[in-house]
């Protein structure tokens, strides 16, 4: 089994410099994730609230990152995480292509879309119904989309797809979006969107290849309707990735990790940060923040175990 410092699982924004600190501090790092480095950020367009940049491309952003992290030697492999045991001063990662050891671990695998839960929704996936704007969106150019929710995604991607789109329709549950104000009077300010209030999307409704339209209805007036567009952008929220913890006793009710303010779980030695945390702010910059400050953390915890050790 091959032997580390530390292993990083997940190679978005904060596993990323997470790597970053602790290579940088001399520490033989691994960095796992089941996809390409990056996570979300290559699902967004233009990120504008990253500092240094006025607007930077998601996948640039990530790219750029992946450097930074990899120049003291951090390794990076992928494998999908199954497991973490808890051996003390060691812990075994366990994953889809085999095993790996270190003293500590930091957990940074995000959270994932949450799907709506109507009828339509998974027998149109890939087919119209899309989680991802800047994945999908050019296959709807100059047609009508419907977008459903109300948070910084659902604005922000409304936005997006307005420049190729020939109309995006917002379906909102309630009579106000929990969005950003910029992000509301940029959408507010352009004519290709509308805002459809206190109405549910209640299936998706298509023929026998693709999605034709939603079902909708106001939840004040109880009134029924149905709306032609070729493709449904969902982005009701999202749920933490961490199924492969939940043995570990390091999660809320709602499967969201918790830390302290240096990042450590209740397990000595595992670490979480980014999205995957409970906190208020998801954002790139928090991500960064939170892999900083664990990366710091694994060499003051790897230095306390020699420590110990040397007794
Ligand atoms: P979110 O903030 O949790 O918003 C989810 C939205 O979906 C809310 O408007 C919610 O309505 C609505 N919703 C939930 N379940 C629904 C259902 N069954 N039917 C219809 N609508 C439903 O999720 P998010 O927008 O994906 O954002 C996730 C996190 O990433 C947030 O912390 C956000 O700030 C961050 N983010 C930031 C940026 C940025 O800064 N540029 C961009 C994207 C995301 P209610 O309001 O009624 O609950």
């Amino acid at each position: 089994m091959k032997n580390y410092d530390v292993i990083v699982i997940g190679a978005g924004p904060g596993g990323m410099t997470g790597a970053l600190y602790a290579s940088r501090a001399n520490l033989s790092v691994l960095m796992l994730d089941r996809g390409i480095y990056g996570g979300q950020m290559n699902n967004t367009a233009a990120v504008e609230n990253y500092p240094g940049f006025k607007s930077v491309l998601g996948p640039d952003l990530a790219k750029d990152m992946y450097e930074g992290a990899t120049q003291f030697g951090a390794e990076f492999a992928y494998g999908s995480v199954e497991a973490i045991e808890d051996h003390g001063d060691h812990k075994v990662v366990k994953t889809d292509d085999g095993d790996y050891a270190a003293k500590a671990v930091i957990i940074g695998t995000g959270s994932e879309y949450k799907k709506l839960g109507v009828p339509g929704e998974d027998k149109f996936g890939g087919r119209g119904v899309s989680y991802c704007a800047v994945c999908d969106g050019a296959f709807f150019k100059n047609r009508e989309v419907a977008v459903v929710g109300g948070g910084d995604s659902a604005v922000e991607e409304s936005l997006y797809l307005a420049g190729l789109a020939s109309k995006v329709t917002v379906f909102v549950r309630r009579d106000q979006l929990r969005a950003q104000k910029i992000l509301q009077d940029r959408a507010f300010a352009n004519d290709k969107i509308e805002f459809v209030w206190n109405t549910n999307v209640t299936e998706i409704l298509g023929d026998d290849m693709k999605v034709t339209g939603v079902a909708i209805k106001n939840n004040q007036t109880g009134e029924t309707g149905e709306k032609a567009v070729s493709g449904v952008f969902i982005y009701v929220g999202n749920l933490p990735m961490t199924d492969a913890f939940k043995d570990l006793g390091i999660t809320d009710d709602a499967g969201w990790i918790k830390t302290d303010e240096h990042m450590r779980t209740a397990v000595a030695g595992i670490f979480a940060i980014g999205d995957v945390r409970q906190k208020d702010l998801r954002q790139i910059t928090t991500a960064v923040g939170d892999g900083g400050i664990a990366g710091q953390q694994a060499f003051n915890y790897i230095e306390d175990l020699k420590a110990a050790a040397a007794k």
